[in-house]
Formats: structure tokens, C-alpha cells, sequence
């Protein structure tokens, strides 16, 4: 049923969380509001910056935003993760799934989507237990996951040896016959017990403590992508089916003008805008039913062009807009918001 409800209300669906204000920044919250944490709410409601109209007045514009859903900052990751369960569960049923995290630096993306608690580990274990009780169906699932970085359009291997990381190069190659999408020389690790998932958070934590030491906003400043191939097969039915769950952490979304960058960090930057940007003109051109007709995948290179078979045809996909509570901040939440207000109506 969930799948069919799905289908009706397409496949593009925008949910936001604001972060707690924490200790330290009392006193530096926006004027934010956001439902209360018991109830299932789907409005945010932000206070611009103050102005002073010509009587001297000084207002605030308010802002208004609604989305599939909205968490507040009491919130926590289990209660996310409720929201999400049945579309995870839908790559066991061989759909393409891809949820993404865009938000500045510090909203919460990774908190979300990649810490110990966050989706990652929450779905892998509900698929892992999934696929298990599914075996009484006569279903046999083969798992495996790989967990990449994209950084200055370059992909690097988060499992792999940590000595080669920054060195070794992968290609992204389509395989247009059966729609698949290879990236060369990647290792991927397969699902074969409940604690895979930690044994690869920690190789990918590992990985990037070797990048954070020539770079320490590096994390900010890439994607990071677990993908999670699931090939299943009914010894009862004779069905089959393939799926695929990919998680993406993205790189900060602020401005370019913010950063006052110059030189490599321009280009990074100019990089990470490029393909923020070009991630969206894909969901609006999916979201429009362009699908089979020209979708911009290639213009940026590497991110959206690995995602492609994900984001077409057979496939669900989620964006979680993080907000951050912080007034100083504001400018950039009010753009988040709207880029995912753009993403939400396609
Ligand atoms: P991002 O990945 O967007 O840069 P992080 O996820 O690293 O942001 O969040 C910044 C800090 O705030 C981290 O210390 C993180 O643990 C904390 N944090 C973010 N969201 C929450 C939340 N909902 N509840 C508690 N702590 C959070
Ligand atoms: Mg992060």
C-alpha cells in the first residue's frame, strides 16, 4: 500500500529538521517556528531579519514553508528514522532509493544521516532484519554496501586502504544495457551480519581522519554517498528482484561570496555550488516528468552522473533541508528552505 500511496503522490518528497539551539548560543536563535515535537507537523514558519520601513517601524517578514514533514529540535534520530523506515524498506522490494541531507555547514546533516546513530546505521539494521524474516518467504538477499567520497569532482574510496585514499582514482562508468552504474575499482563490503554497518562506519571514519589531517573543513566541503545493492531472489516464486538504497551526506551549501575564497578553495567551492545546483535542476527535471527526455545529469560530472540510474525511472527519492536555529545564520536557512521549497513543488 505504502508503494502505491508513493506512486500518487510521486516520487519526490522534501522533509525538514531544525537543530536544537545548544548551550553557548542562547541568545543567538532566529525566530523560528516549528510544530510541536507530539504533533505530525508539515509548516515552518521563519522571521526574517529585522528592517526599519520608512515610519521607522522596525519588522520582521515572515516567512512561511511547508514541506512533507517537519521536525522540530526536540526531535531525535529514531523518530526521523520512523519516517523513513517504509521507503528504505522499498529497495528490498527493488526500487532505486536515495535520500539526501542538504543544509549549510553545522545544520545537522551528518548528525542525520551518517553518525553511529544517525539513518545509516538505522537502515542498514532494518534491512539486515528485513532480508532475515523474508528468508521464510523463501527470499535470499545478497547485500553489499560501498561508501564513497566525492571531493573536488573526484571520487575516493571510504573503505578502502586508508594508504591509498587520497591517491588511488576511480571512474564512474554507465553500463546503459542494464542500467547499472560502476565505479571502477571501489570495494564494497557485503551485508552478511547485524554489525557489518559499524565495521564500515569506522573504516569510512577512519578514511577520513587520513583526509581531515591535510584538510580539516574537507567534510564540509564533500559528498559522502553509501550505497547499499540489494539483488534478491525467491527460490519459492522464482521472482526476482534489485534494488538499491543510497544515503547521501551533502557538502555545506553556503554561499561562495560567504567564504571569501580564493585560489583551490575557489575551485572547490565553485565545485561543490556546481553540483549542489545541478542536483536540483535533476529532481525539478525528474519532478516535471522529464525522466527519458533531456535530464541534466552530466553537468556536474560525478555526483549526479553516479546517481543517475538512482534518480530516474524506478526510483523514490527524500531530501532532508536542514535548518539551523541560529540568527546569525539566517540568510542561509531562508535559502535552504527556499531551494527546497523549489525541489518540493516539481
Ligand atoms: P553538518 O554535517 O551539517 O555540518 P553536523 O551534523 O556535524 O552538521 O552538526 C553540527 C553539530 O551539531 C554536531 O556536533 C552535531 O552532533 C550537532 N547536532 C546536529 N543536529 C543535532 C540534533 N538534532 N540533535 C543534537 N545534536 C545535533
Ligand atoms: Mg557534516
Amino acid at each position: 500500500l505504502f508503494n502505491q500511496v508513493q506512486e500518487l503522490k510521486g516520487n519526490i518528497r522534501v522533509m525538514c529538521r531544525v537543530r536544537p539551539v545548544f548551550n553557548g548560543e542562547e541568545g543567538h536563535a532566529a525566530k523560528l517556528k516549528y510544530p510541536d515535537t507530539d504533533k505530525e507537523s508539515k509548516e515552518l514558519e521563519v522571521l526574517g531579519k529585522e528592517e526599519k520601513s520608512s515610519l521607522g517601524n522596525v519588522t520582521r517578514k515572515a516567512h512561511s514553508f511547508s514541506f512533507d514533514r517537519v521536525f522540530g529540535p526536540e526531535s531525535n534520530n529514531e523518530e526521523v528514522f520512523g519516517e523513513i523506515s517504509q521507503l528504505v524498506q522499498s529497495a528490498l522490494d527493488g526500487y532505486n532509493v536515495c535520500i539526501f541531507c542538504y543544509g549549510q555547514t553545522g545544520s545537522g546533516k551528518t548528525h542525520t544521516m551518517s553518525s553511529s546513530d544517525g539513518m545509516i546505521p538505522r537502515a542498514t539494521h532494518q534491512i539486515y532484519e528485513t532480508a532475515t524474516n523474508l528468508q521464510e518467504k523463501g527470499w535470499t538477499y545478497t547485500m553489499e554496501g560501498s561508501f564513497v567520497e566525492v571531493y573536488n569532482e573526484e571520487i575516493h574510496d571510504l573503505l578502502g586502504n586508508s594508504k591509498d585514499f587520497d591517491k588511488k582514482k576511480h571512474e564512474v562508468r554507465h553500463d546503459e544495457h542494464k542500467k547499472q552504474t560502476i565505479v571502477t575499482g571501489l570495494r564494497s563490503v557485503p551485508l552478511d551480519s547485524p554489525n557489518a554497518v559499524e565495521s564500515i562506519l569506522k573504516q569510512a571514519d577512519a578514511n577520513r581522519s587520513v583526509a581531515a589531517t591535510k584538510s580539516n573543513e574537507r567534510s564540509s566541503r564533500s559528498h559522502s554517498v553509501f550505497m547499499l545493492k540489494l539483488v534478491g531472489r525467491n527460490s519459492v516464486t522464482n521472482e526476482t528482484s534489485e534494488g538499491t538504497l543510497n544515503l547521501v551526506d551533502l557538502a555545506g551549501s553556503e554561499r561562495l561570496k560567504q567564504s571569501g575564497a580564493e585560489g583551490d578553495r575557489m575551485k572547490e567551492t565553485q565545485n561543490i555550488n556546481k553540483s549542489l545546483s545541478c542536483l536540483g535542476d535533476v529532481i525539478g527535471a525528474l519532478g516535471q516528468g522529464k525522466d527519458g527526455g533531456h535530464v541534466p545529469y552530466r553537468n556536474s560530472k560525478q555526483l549526479t552522473y553516479l546517481l543517475q540510474y538512482s534518480l530516474g525511472g524506478n526510483s523514490k527519492t527524500l531530501m532532508f533541508v536542514m535548518a539551523s536555529p541560529l540568527e546569525a545564520h539566517l540568510s542561509e536557512t531562508l535559502t535552504s528552505l527556499k531551494f527546497a521549497t523549489k525541489v518540493h513543488n516539481t
